[in-house]
């Protein structure tokens, strides 16, 4: 059987980073600007970038609803950064105006480790991935503030600071797998995808 289809939105942010990842694990991957494009994918990546300009350009090229309705339905998605707090039910320290496509029971605090140049690495336990732990990289990423009922943790910094989660079809990270050839985020969304679609 082919594999299904998967989009990276491709409005703004590391897009090249997700294609590339997702290639090489053997996805048939698409970039996705407009709403015919989502309606060929069975999954959708959501990069790292700046959160502001994929809301609006998400409007603008009218895709924010499209992207909405199909969350709602259950189509698997994965944010990075950005992706993670377009993913969010609540975000705090957003600009004004400021939307998310939400579905993930969560708060996120945008730039909650500081500026560019308090960018981080780090290695990460992340108990459903086993070993070894994940190299991850912080860029003004945002932090799990809260985390509601419907959600669960996938991972915390030692100080508990929550930075990875889960909710279905829906994985959100602060930071960026597609940046260290970390392939087993995107395997796991791709694994809902395959289950989704079949
Ligand atoms: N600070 C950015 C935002 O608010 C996210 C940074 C990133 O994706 N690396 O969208």
């Amino acid at each position: 059987m082919a594999s299904p289809t998967v989009g990276v939105l491709a409005l703004q942010g590391d897009v090249r980073e997700h294609q590339r990842v997702l290639t090489d694990l053997g996805a048939d991957v698409v970039l996705v600007r407009t709403p015919a494009q989502l309606e060929a994918v069975a999954g959708l990546v959501i990069p790292g970038g700046e959160s502001s300009v994929i809301d609006k350009l998400s409007r603008l090229f009218e895709v924010a609803g499209p992207i909405r309705k199909r969350i709602e339905d259950g189509m698997p998605v994965f944010g990075t950064c950005a992706g993670l707090i377009m993913l969010a039910d609540r975000v705090v320290d957003a600009i004004s105006g400021q939307q998310s496509f939400g579905g993930l029971d969560v708060t996120v605090r945008r730039n909650a480790f500081g500026s560019q140049n308090q960018s981080f690495e780090t290695e990460l336990d992340v108990p459903e991935l086993g070993e070894p732990a994940v190299h991850a990289t912080f860029i003004r990423g945002p932090v799990v503030d809260a985390v509601g009922s419907r959600a669960r943790v996938m991972a915390a910094l030692p100080d508990g600071r929550v930075v990875a989660v889960a909710q279905g079809n829906l994985l959100g990270t602060s930071f960026h797998p597609e940046m260290n050839g970390e392939p087993r985020f995107h395997q796991y969304f791709l694994d809902r995808v395959a289950e989704h679609a079949g």
